[in-house]
C-alpha cells in the first residue's frame, strides 16, 4: 500500500490567466491530520476544488492513494474514498439525526427505501457508533432543524464518516461556533484523526492550536512554509502575510 494518502506534483490552475495555485507541491501521509492556513485568497478552497475534481488542474498532478485523478469526475473521486465537508452543513433538516445518519449510511439506496426498510443489527450499531461519537446519542430522535449550528456540523461530519471515506477533507468546521462547541469540535476531529486520514482548512487560530499536529501555510497559490504550529507561528514570513493581517471571514 502506498504510505502517501496524497501527493500533489506541481499544481497550477488557471482562471482566465490568474493563477490560483501556482506551481504547487504537497504530500501527506496516510493517517495524518493535516492543517492548512493562509491568508484570503491564498487558494485553500481551490485546492480543496482540485482535489475533489470540482476543478480540474490546468497542469500538475493529484495522485489519490497512488492514482492520478485527472480525468475522474466529483462522483468517481469521492467514490475513491475522498468525502467533503462544505462550511455550510447540508443535512436534511426535516429528518431526526438517526435518519441522516441512516440515509448515509445507504446512500446507494433511495430515501424511501431507506427510511421504511427495517434496518440491520450491523447497520444500527455503526449508526449508534457514530451518534455517540459526534456526541448526539441523545438527540437521535430529534429532528435536525432543531440542533444548535455546532450540533448540525457535527452531524454532518457524522454522515461523511458514515460513508466511510478515506481522506476527510473539512473546509472551516468551527466558522460561527461558539467557544465550548467549537471545542467539541476539535476534540471529534482528532477522535476521527485515529482511523482517518483529514485535512483541515481553518481560520480560527485557537482552533488550530487545538488540533494541530503538521500546518501547512499557502500563500499566492503555493506553499509558504510547512511545520508544526510553533514554528509555523514564528516563521518571519508567515508573521508577514498571514498572523500580521487582520482577520477577515471568508467562503
Ligand atoms: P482561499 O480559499 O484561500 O481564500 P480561493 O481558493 O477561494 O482562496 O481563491 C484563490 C484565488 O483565486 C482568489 O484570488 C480568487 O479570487 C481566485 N478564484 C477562485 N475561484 C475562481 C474562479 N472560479 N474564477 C476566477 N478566479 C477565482
Ligand atoms: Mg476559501
Amino acid at each position: 500500500m502506498n504510505s502517501k494518502i496524497l501527493e500533489i506534483e506541481n499544481l497550477t490552475v488557471s482562471f482566465d490567466g490568474f493563477k490560483a495555485l501556482n506551481q504547487l507541491n504537497f504530500s501527506m501521509d496516510t493517517g495524518e491530520l493535516r492543517v492548512i492556513i493562509g491568508p484570503n485568497g491564498a487558494g485553500k478552497t481551490t485546492f480543496i476544488d482540485v482535489i475533489t475534481g470540482k476543478v480540474q488542474p490546468t497542469t500538475g498532478r493529484v495522485l489519490f492513494k497512488g492514482r492520478n485523478t485527472r480525468r475522474l469526475s466529483e462522483h468517481q473521486i469521492a467514490r475513491l474514498g475522498i468525502g467533503r465537508k462544505f462550511q455550510t452543513p447540508r443535512v436534511y433538516l426535516n429528518l431526526t439525526v438517526r435518519e441522516n445518519l441512516d440515509l448515509s449510511c445507504n446512500r446507494n439506496q433511495n430515501v424511501f427505501a431507506t427510511l421504511f426498510k427495517p434496518t440491520s443489527v450491523a447497520e444500527r450499531n455503526t449508526v449508534k457508533n457514530l451518534l455517540e461519537t459526534i456526541g448526539l446519542i441523545g438527540k437521535a430522535e430529534m429532528k435536525a432543524e432543531l440542533l444548535s449550528h455546532g450540533e448540525k456540523q457535527r452531524l454532518e461530519i457524522g454522515m461523511l464518516v458514515a460513508q466511510s471515506p478515506d481522506l476527510l477533507l473539512v473546509d472551516e468546521p468551527v466558522a460561527g461556533l461558539t467557544d465550548s462547541e467549537t471545542e467539541q469540535t476539535g476534540d471529534l476531529l482528532l477522535n476521527l484523526a485515529e482511523s482517518h486520514s483529514i485535512i483541515v482548512i481553518e481560520h480560527d487560530m485557537e482552533f488550530v492550536r487545538q488540533i494541530a499536529r503538521q500546518v501547512t501555510v499557502l500563500h499566492q497559490g503555493a506553499v509558504l512554509c510547512e511545520g508544526t504550529i510553533e514554528e509555523v507561528q514564528n516563521d518571519p514570513q508567515v508573521i508577514e502575510v498571514y498572523l500580521g493581517q487582520p482577520y477577515e471571514q471568508d467562503e
